[in-house]
């Protein structure tokens, strides 16, 4: 009887230590990576409309990596509710993209985002060129050769596959360091994220590299304002931005600059070019959630997303002559959605994998000739559509 009771005790002592420290620690979606009080919903769901003028001046390309129809479903139904909408779908004109590679029906960022910036399928693996060696073209740089501005703003490393394929060429996407010396070369107006451990010499203590190389050293001589702080990109001018906030990629937590917040600078900085600019936004770790099997961080990161395309829409919205076009490189994790409630409370997710899938993923375009990107295309189209929306002849273009 005496040991009942003190096995009763321990009992009740345990509950209440577990009652004090929900308490005091809070419940999981409190957590800094879980929480989403920073979103926004929209009020007004309704479509930005078809605009009839055709010229286009600018394009901002926002990219979500592995980002699926059901991870968009997802972040739709926790963040407003089953009614709601979010940002990117209030575009006025949506499609399909087929995401296949070259060699593999389902492919990897490099290969998907080469297809998406060149026009030209590769293979898994590899940067803006062919399976063979020949570099393509990117969209990026017949922009340049037109004397647009171009900017690259992403939440991993800079030199992570789906930045460099705009403006590097390379066999493998694991040469950072490599890929870090062509982004500095290539003259990209406005580059901000992650990985300023490609961009420091061997012998600082973070640094990446495997030699005394140092990309940040031949930025600043070339021109480039270099910055590390929310405050610093704050402040910045110039025509050449080169912002590297973390060693490695950007935690999407504390004291750094949002996605949005970057890429609200990165417009305020091009937007002065005479020819108009070219500039890719990528939610690089929706993707990252989904490898992980992990719908709160996909979710978050499709929100931290989907607030980046606001900032592009409301721009487009204000000029009429920016192209917005909002798309994914494949889909991660073969996510579905198996219960829940209205509100977007109780969610229940299965997952397929912890790698990418073989399913199409959305478009979504607004602003002069979006209606191009109606219906069922290639990844390879959308390069296309894009240099066709700037009257870019000659394009894709492989190189000899
Ligand atoms: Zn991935």
């Amino acid at each position: 009887m005496k040991k009942l009771n003190f096995g009763y005790l321990v009992t009740i002592s345990f509950l209440a230590t577990l009652i004090f420290s929900i308490t005091i620690y809070g419940n999981p979606q409190e957590k800094p990576e879980q929480d989403i009080s920073f979103y926004k919903p929209v009020t007004d769901i309704s479509s930005y409309p078809l605009l009839k003028k055709k010229r286009v001046r600018n394009i901002i390309l926002l990219i979500g990596d592995g980002m699926g129809f059901a991870q968009v479903d997802a972040a739709r139904i926790r963040a407003t509710g089953a009614a709601g909408r979010l940002n990117m779908e209030r575009m006025p004109v949506t499609g399909f993209v087929k995401t296949h590679s070259a060699n593999r029906l389902i492919t990897d960022s490099a290969a998907g985002g080469t297809a998406l910036s060149t026009g030209f399928k590769t293979n898994n693996g590899v940067i803006a060129m062919s399976p063979g060696g020949k570099n393509f073209m990117t969209i990026l740089e017949a922009a340049q050769k037109r004397g647009m501005g171009t900017g690259l703003v992403v939440t991993s490393t800079i030199t992570d596959a789906t930045p460099s394929v705009f403006a590097s060429h390379i066999v493998s996407r694991k040469s950072q360091p490599e890929i870090a010396l062509q982004l500095v070369k290539s003259g990209v107006n406005v580059l901000l994220g992650g990985g300023k451990e490609f961009f420091i010499p061997k012998s600082i203590k973070e640094s990446k590299r495997g030699d005394e190389q140092s990309p940040l050293d031949e930025a600043r001589a070339k021109g480039y304002l270099i910055i590390d702080t929310r405050q610093q990109l704050a402040d910045a001018k110039g025509d050449h931005v080169l912002g590297l906030f973390q060693m490695d990629s950007l935690k999407t937590t504390g004291d750094e600059p949002s996605l949005a917040e970057m890429a609200q600078k990165a417009i305020a900085l091009l937007k002065p070019n005479k020819n108009g600019f070219f500039m890719m936004v990528e939610g690089s770790q929706i993707d990252w959630g989904c490898h992980a099997n992990n719908p709160d961080y996909a979710i978050r990161q499709v929100l931290l997303f989907d607030e980046a395309v606001k900032v592009a829409l409301e721009f487009a919205a204000e000029n009429k002559d920016t192209l917005v076009v909002v798309t994914a490189d494949h889909e991660t994790g073969g996510l579905t959605i198996v219960g829940g409630n209205l509100d977007g409370s109780g969610l229940g997710f299965a997952w397929a994998k912890k790698d990418h899938t073989a399913v199409q993923v959305p478009v979504y375009a607004f602003g002069p000739q979006a209606i191009l990107f109606m219906g069922v295309q290639d990844n390879t189209d959308v390069a296309r559509k894009l240099s066709i929306a700037l009257g870019i002849g000659n394009f894709p273009l492989k190189q000899e």
